[in-house]
């Protein structure tokens, strides 16, 4: 059974990403930061083990994986998924605002693979699935330090996957478009609806289009695919 590590598995995305691979025979850990309850949920209903802990704090993420090699072995697919939002203009932002937002969502991305590609490497095997975002290609206005984060996650994903190819592990990053999640809770119905009619399939994503996307990637069948940007979003921003 193959083991595989999704951060933020508790809600949105990352959840819908734990139940698919654990309904497709893989061994899943989520890792969290504060749903408890929701950690719990997937322990009792789906087998899922939930390790706590901040993957903006390097020695914390070194911690969890030290855990995770304890009692399941090497990580086989690493999903990093955990990230937050931050929607405000650039020059408003405080210095802590910045380094949170480009801690959980970048440098996260480094300390989890930093854990898993040793492991990875003397396997000879192995896959890294990054999600990053539209915005990370295209940039949002009032998102700009999100938006560069994401495409800081789009260039480690190229360039790590030129440097783990030989050792036969691919690197890919997903990049939804806007999907129906908590992080989009914010927004009115009436946003909402008009990003909606913005996208040429005409509907919002859910979290299994993208979670469907990301079994893929991980499965056998994308055994040639690595470095690729791909987009789940119905087309938009087209
Ligand atoms: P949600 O807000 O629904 O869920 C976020 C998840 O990340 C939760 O499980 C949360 O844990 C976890 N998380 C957040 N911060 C940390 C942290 N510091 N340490 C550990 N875990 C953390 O987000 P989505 O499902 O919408 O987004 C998932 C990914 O997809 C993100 O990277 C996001 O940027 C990206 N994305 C989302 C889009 C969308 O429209 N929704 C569009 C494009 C990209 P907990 O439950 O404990 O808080």
């Amino acid at each position: 059974m193959k083991n595989a590590v999704i951060t933020g598995g508790t809600r949105g995305i990352g959840l819908a990403c734990a139940r698919k691979f654990a309904e497709n025979g893989y061994n899943v850990t989520v890792i969290y930061k504060s749903s408890d309850d929701a950690a719990n949920r997937l322990k009792s209903e789906y087998g899922i083990s939930a390790v706590k802990c901040d993957v903006s704090d390097p020695n914390k993420v070194k911690e969890a994986f030290r855990h995770i090699r304890e009692y399941s072995g090497s990580t086989d697919i690493l999903v990093n998924n955990a990230g937050i939002s931050y929607f405000g203009l650039l020059s408003d932002m405080t210095d802590a605002e910045w380094k949170n937002l480009i801690d959980t969502n970048l440098s996260s991305c480094f300390y989890t693979c930093r854990e898993v590609i040793p492991g990875m490497v003397s396997a000879k095997s192995g896959r890294i699935i990054n999600i990053g975002s539209v915005w990370g290609k295209l940039g949002a206005s009032c998102e700009a330090a999100y938006s560069a984060a994401k495409a800081g996650i789009s260039g480690l994903t190229m360039a790590l996957s030129k440097e783990l190819g030989p050792s036969g592990i691919t690197v890919n990053c997903v990049l939804p478009g806007v999907i129906e999640t908590d992080m989009n809770s914010n927004l009115s119905e009436d946003a909402l609806k008009e990003l909606a009619e913005n996208t040429p399939l005409m509907r919002l994503g859910t979290p299994d289009d993208v979670a469907e996307t990301v079994l893929f990637l991980a499965s056998e069948k994308a055994s040639f695919i690595t470095g690729e940007l791909i987009g789940v979003g119905g087309g938009f921003p087209f």
